[in-house]
């Protein structure tokens, strides 16, 4: 992973003369070509739809871009909802896939003509009971295998532990009394990773899911039409990590729906995907300038993001690759604590990192940061978030949201209430 920069130092430069730091920056054609990928790899199936997990990065800027490269979106929120439609991604292209839903969002969604993705049981009769009596005539159920999917993953857990999805016999009973009610398709979703690298971990979920499959068909007498398998595909965030091989990724799982969706004449079931992080992960940086050197018990660089605008790092403690815009060739001489400004410890993007010697005035480049990056963050010590730039395909490019003001964090509040207050 050589860790990729589309600009120059003198284009970064030039840009950030005229977009002050700190700023999202997010290349449009290297996002173009990873879907490309994605759709090329899965292209051996009869049907494949990548729905882009909005979450990761919700801008109708990136959306668009998306959208007429054939995903659809993944949403679990009333806005992210209203975003895709303003985007222009409705009916079957959005999957509505949330948790802990309220009524008012499953109408919303019902209204887009989403495919709505219950997470219980209970859902059944609350979604009834919102949308005023009838079912939608597409459901899908989220899968959660518990104990039967072995492993379990850092940041989502064990299957076991999560508070997601149905379980094997609730899916059954599921599917039945949806027929029952009249519902005419079904999809079947789980979701059990996050930022996997392990190709062989997706093959193993697919199994799962297609075997369930099998048995709603014989159990229930519903043929299930298409299998979402989640997002959780990961990126190498790490000098030496590999990117997830999708095209074997794609062979495997074709195996498992040959041996068993085809002769169970489920064929063609539509294979879906809910990736955000691997989409738009790798092709988005935070552009920070340093603007202090400190010295104390160790070297630090305190620059002007903070974990307000990134807060992987301060959260999970992720590592996120920074280099020096101008010094990459330079020895990575000097051993810094790379710190931003809230009154929070563990707003650091990098602790007792090897970087070359920065100075006061460089422009730090945040890697891996367009998914979960902006998205993530928050006003915490009135700090406000920055914008977001896009590098056009033909080298242009494009402010595709400012940065928040002052006037936007007090846009909740009514100081004029104030005078007649005591
Ligand atoms: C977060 C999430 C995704 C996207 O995950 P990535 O790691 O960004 O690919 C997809 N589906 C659901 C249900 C999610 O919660």
């Amino acid at each position: 992973m050589s860790f990729d920069f589309p600009l120059s130092h003198s284009q970064l430069a030039s840009l950030a003369a005229q977009f002050p730091t700190p700023f999202y920056l997010y290349d449009e054609a290297a996002i173009r070509s990873t879907v490309r990928y994605f759709y090329q790899s899965f292209s051996i199936f009869p049907k494949f739809r990548e729905y882009f997990a909005v979450k990761a990065l919700p801008n109708p800027y990136i959306l668009k871009i998306l959208e007429s490269e054939g995903c659809g979106g993944d949403c679990s929120s009333l806005p992210e909802l209203l975003l895709c439609e303003k985007s222009g991604i409705t009916g079957r292209r959005i999957m509505f896939t949330s948790n802990d839903t309220p009524a008012q969002e499953f109408v919303q969604a019902a209204r887009l003509g989403a495919i709505i993705n219950l997470d219980d049981i209970t859902h059944i009769d609350f979604l009834k009971e919102a949308l005023g009596g009838t079912l939608p005539d597409t459901i899908c159920f989220r899968y959660n295998p518990g104990p039967l999917k072995k492993g379990g993953n850092a940041i989502i857990g064990k299957p076991e532990e999560a508070k997601y999805g149905l379980t094997k016999p609730q899916m059954l009973e599921a599917y039945r009394r949806c027929k029952a009610e009249g519902v005419r398709h079904f999809g079947i979703h789980t979701m059990v990773a996050s930022n996997e690298l392990n190709p062989d971990f997706f093959a193993d979920t697919a199994r799962l899911v297609f075997e369930l499959a099998l048995e709603v068909q014989k159990e229930c007498g519903v043929n299930i039409e298409f299998a979402d398998l989640g997002g959780g595909v990961g990126i190498p965030y790490r000098a030496g990590q590999e990117r997830v091989d999708l095209a074997y990724v794609a062979r495997e799982i074709k195996k498992l729906y040959d041996a068993l969706i085809v002769p169970a004449g489920l064929d063609p079931m539509e294979i879906c995907l809910e990736c955000g992080r691997p989409v738009t992960g790798p092709h988005g940086w935070l552009i920070t300038r340093a603007i202090h050197t400190k010295s104390i018990y160790r070297e630090y660089i305190g620059v002007d993001a903070s974990m307000a605008d990134l807060m992987r790092p301060g959260m999970y403690g992720a590592y996120h690759e920074i280099t020096v815009s101008g010094k990459e060739n330079e020895p990575k001489s000097c051993v810094y604590d790379v710190s931003g400004s809230l009154c929070e410890n563990c707003d650091k993007f990098a602790i007792q990192r090897e970087l070359p010697e920065i100075a006061v005035g460089d422009l730090l480049i945040i890697h891996d940061a367009g998914a979960h990056g902006r998205a993530m963050g928050f006003n915490y010590n009135g700090k406000l978030r920055a914008g977001e730039i896009l590098l056009r395909s033909d080298g242009s490019f494009k402010e595709i949201r400012r940065r928040e003001t002052v006037e936007d964090y007090f846009a909740t509040l009514d100081f004029s209430g104030l005078d007649n207050f005591s």
